[in-house]
């Protein structure tokens, strides 16, 4: 792999500078076209991605659409249509003591961002994010991933169709590159990737007080309780699981079913698996609509995962076949987990779903507070009361109820985790806001009561100043 060459990078970020700044006074219109522009480039190699796609891990051409374009022009079509009103400055009340002045929360670009992606969704979480980046009207500088070689080296011709490398650029390359590009002072580095290197980004940004937004991973549960609706759990939750593999950050990790189900519940997942993928495993393993693992490393770490698990006791309901020169890895449910298992430990990131009994939802509970808190959680339930109590005693990203991932596609709501998953968060707004700095503007006015605290502090002003703050204990109207 080759890394950027750091003479080129530090001449890109130096050019960058004087965008950055004149782009502070972009309209909306502006960036606007810039968007536009993008993604027509974008389109115009519809095709080129699809073989990309198909040449890094063999995703059908329908998932690169569903999973990788459709959230990235959704993100565009939200941001073009919503924009000017993002950017409008929002008048912000007086309050008691500033009463007679007029103020305002100015969104700002930051200047000069980094937004480093991983490798699961190589476009969506380097276009998605650079959407944002734009549309608040900063200058940008992509590391995707070295694990994707071609849809990265296509994204690079799309920028570079597009923008001058004073505007925008893309630095193919590892961790050498990675490295060179958290040495600089960037005003905001947008991460994407795992727990373990976004505290490195963190440690790096804290070197220039940069502002991060980190997008980590984690385990993320599922419950099926016991009125669940256990045909559509199955339809929603093989779906989630086993889409890109289990390659998503999403995905549910395991899933806790009431035991009074579970029996019916595997054998629903069973029926989704082999009418989705193929009768039987020779047929799934044909399957043009199984992604391959990303590569050989992460289909020994999988298949290592699987091998822990069933030598300490794990009993394979479906699937369970590891082809590493393929790097196929079947859809696998896996009944039985022992606690001990290594699979319950680590995030799984590959086409493996534990399935663990419960008899009290309390139990669940505890279990999961008891772990970093993850990027989503999700709970398949008929009954209000048990969804209230999982939601309201829990912590995470976001949640989903009655169906999984399908949060993410929400250009309405945030999309991040929380500590362990996360800090900031993504997507429409969120994302024009996380790639803004919201600066405060008071305009004063002759009016304003603040010459009363101005020295010499006089007897008479002294009991002023006190009945002022005495005021304060009255309730707001
Ligand atoms: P990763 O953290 O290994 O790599 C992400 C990026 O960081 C890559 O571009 C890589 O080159 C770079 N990198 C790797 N090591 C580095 C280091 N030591 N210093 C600086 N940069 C480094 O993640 P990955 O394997 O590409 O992706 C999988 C992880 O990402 C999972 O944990 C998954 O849950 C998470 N993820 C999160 C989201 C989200 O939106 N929250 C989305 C997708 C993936």
């Amino acid at each position: 792999m080759t890394e950027a060459d750091p003479q080129h990078v530090q001449a890109v970020f130096d050019s960058q500078l004087e965008t950055a700044l004149r782009w502070r006074e972009s309209t909306a219109a502006e960036r606007i076209t810039r968007i536009r522009r993008l993604r027509d480039a974008l389109l115009a190699r519809r095709e080129a991605f699809y073989d990309a796609f198909m040449a890094d891990y063999r995703k059908s051409p329908s998932e690169v659409e569903g999973s990788e374009l459709l959230p990235v022009m959704d993100e565009m079509r939200h941001a073009i249509g919503r924009l000017r009103r993002w950017m409008r400055p929002r008048s912000v009340w007086p309050t008691s003591t500033t009463l007679g002045t007029v103020s305002a929360i100015q969104y700002q670009p930051r200047g000069r961002v980094l937004i480093i992606a991983p490798w699961n969704y190589p476009l969506s979480l380097c276009f998605g994010p650079l959407v944002s980046a734009l549309a608040a009207g900063n200058t940008v500088i992509i590391k995707p991933s070295e694990m994707t070689p071609a849809v990265s080296s296509l994204m690079g011709r799309v920028i570079a169709d597009v923008f001058p490398e004073s505007e925008v650029a893309l630095f193919e390359g590892g961790l050498a590159t990675s490295q060179m590009l958290l040495d600089l002072p960037f005003d905001h580095i947008f991460f994407t990737g795992s727990p373990t290197v976004g505290k490195i980004v963190m440690v790096a940004a804290a070197r220039h007080l940069t502002s991060i937004t980190l997008e980590l991973g984690g385990k993320s549960p599922a419950i099926v309780g016991e009125t669940a609706d256990i045909k559509r759990a199955a339809e929603t939750l093989m779906w989630g699981k086993f889409l890109n593999s289990g390659q998503t950050c999403i995905a549910p990790d395991y899933v806790h079913v009431h035991e009074s189900v579970k029996d019916a519940f595997i054998a629903e997942c069973r029926k989704v698996l082999r009418s989705r993928y193929g009768e039987t495993d020779a047929k799934q393993k044909l399957s043009a609509d199984l992604t391959r693992i990303v590569n050989e490393r992460h289909a020994q770490r999988i298949a290592a995962l699987l091998d822990d698990a069933t030598s300490r006791g794990a009993v394979v309901r479906s699937g369970g076949e590891v082809d590493l020169a393929q790097r196929f890895i079947a859809p696998t449910l896996l009944d039985q987990v022992p606690q001990d298992a290594r699979i319950l430990e680590e995030e799984i990131f590959g086409p493996l779903l534990p399935i663990l009994g419960f008899s009290q939802l309390d139990t669940v509970i505890a279990y999961i507070n008891a772990r970093p808190k993850p990027l989503a959680l999700y709970i398949w339930s008929r009954t209000p009361e048990e969804i209230d109590r999982v939601l309201k005693r829990t912590s995470s990203g976001g949640a989903c109820v009655n169906h999984c991932v399908i949060q993410f596609a929400h250009g309405g709501l945030p999309f991040g985790g929380v500590n362990n998953s996360g800090i900031g968060s993504a997507h429409g707004h969120f994302g024009f806001k996380a790639f803004s700095h919201e600066r405060a503007v008071l305009r004063s006015s002759p009016l304003m009561l603040v010459k009363l605290f101005f020295p010499p502090f006089t007897e008479s002003r002294r009991r002023m100043i006190r009945r002022v703050v005495d005021m304060l204990r009255l309730p707001m109207l």
